[in-house]
């Protein structure tokens, strides 16, 4: 039997690690925090910081190949696993994932529209940036953002930029236009060692407080707007001769038209509705595709809403398991803090 080794321990790795079981692979996940959300579904566990070289080499020991399950794992780590082991997704789109900046050139690389932006490296780049984009704007991190943390929005005469560079943190900055979007998808695809690729429907996703709330497919808009989501993913796959799969988000303007906004090179929160609508999960796409296993299907069989259960809503449990067609999945999670995602629940429809 084979070993997947998986860098990082969070419910993204327990999803991957439940669905290399499936297909008889044993998974060794290498965390620091012990008894991670991924290792209780796991057969063993590397308690190791990310970037230890013991820590690593026991993992390129033990695992026949290596994938990662969150896109800030330390770019030298993946390439010191590479030296001895297939690792998939390649490095390389870590390297892109993890910068705004590189993430943003790369994207318009591969022929595909962002919001517009500049690199802010000091208070007068951030005035400079501002001015060119008429006074509004997203200001961003470049590295280590999610859920929308490390972000500031500008509104024309409305937001002073004073302070704003020392304010988040004094590192390297993104301003990004502000796109005025009518909704947010995004696209979960796969992409085999032979260059097969396979690609899930579009889903819609609704954030609160820059956390996912809910992901619904069908998403409402034109096939034509699904197919060139479909087509901007297709292209970003082939660009980076990726094997895995990847979460692309866009925005959708008045016109149909898609905006790139970022890539994620790991299964993704907003493809969870897979695991119920779809025969094959994006969780078991991502297994196959790295051991080099034929693609699933990636068609859907019911239309549906995947929402999020964030801290203390985990008290809806009961309710939702005493539902039909709903499937519910915890990530094993002790405490439940705000803002802390306990688990999703997918509501077939
Ligand atoms: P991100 O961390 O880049 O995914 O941004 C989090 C959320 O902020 C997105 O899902 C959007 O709702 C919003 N947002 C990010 N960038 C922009 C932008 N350039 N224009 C308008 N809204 C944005």
């Amino acid at each position: 039997m084979k070993t997947i080794g998986i860098i990082g321990g969070g419910q993204l790795g327990r999803m991957l690690a439940m669905a290399a079981a499936r297909l008889n692979f044993r998974t060794v996940i290498l965390e620091p925090q012990p008894d991670c959300p991924a290792a209780q579904a796991a057969n063993a566990q590397i308690v190791s910081a990310y970037d230890d070289s013991r820590g690593l080499d026991e993992l390129a020991r033990t695992a026949d190949l290596i994938t990662y399950e969150f896109e800030n794992v330390p770019v030298a780590a993946a390439e010191r696993l590479a030296a001895s082991r297939p690792v998939f997704p390649p490095p390389k789109a870590l390297e892109v994932a993890q910068d705004r900046l590189v993430e943003k050139r790369f994207i318009n690389g591969c022929g595909i529209a962002t919001a517009g932006f500049h690199a802010v490296d000091s208070q007068a780049d951030l005035e400079a940036a501002l001015a060119d984009f008429d006074g509004s704007g997203v200001l961003k991190t470049r590295r280590l953002g999610y859920d929308g943390k490390g972000q500031r929005v500008f509104r024309s005469g409305k937001d002073d930029p004073s302070g704003a560079f020392a304010a988040l943190g004094g590192v390297p900055l993104i301003l990004e236009s502000f796109v005025a979007f009518e909704r947010e998808i995004s696209i979960i695809a796969a992409r085999s060692p032979d260059g097969a690729t396979a690609c899930f429907d579009p889903a819609e996703n609704v954030h609160r407080n820059g956390i996912l709330h809910t992901s619904t497919v069908p998403a409402s808009v034109p096939a034509s707007t699904a197919e060139a989501a479909r087509k901007a993913a297709a292209a970003i796959l082939e660009a980076l001769g990726y094997v895995g799969v990847i979460g692309v988000e866009f925005f959708v303007l008045a016109d149909g038209s898609v905006v790139a906004n970022e890539i994620a090179p790991r299964v993704h929160n907003s493809g969870h509705w897979t695991e119920a609508a779809c025969v094959v999960s994006q969780f078991e796409q991502h297994i196959r595709a790295i051991a080099g296993l034929p693609l699933g299907d990636a068609s859907r069989h019911s239309d549906c809403v995947m929402q999020n259960l964030i801290g203390d809503e985990i008290a809806e449990l009961p309710a939702l398991l005493g539902e039909p067609n709903v499937l519910v999945h915890l990530y094993g999670k002790a405490e439940a803090r705000a803002g802390r995602k306990m688990g999703h629940f997918t509501r077939l429809s």
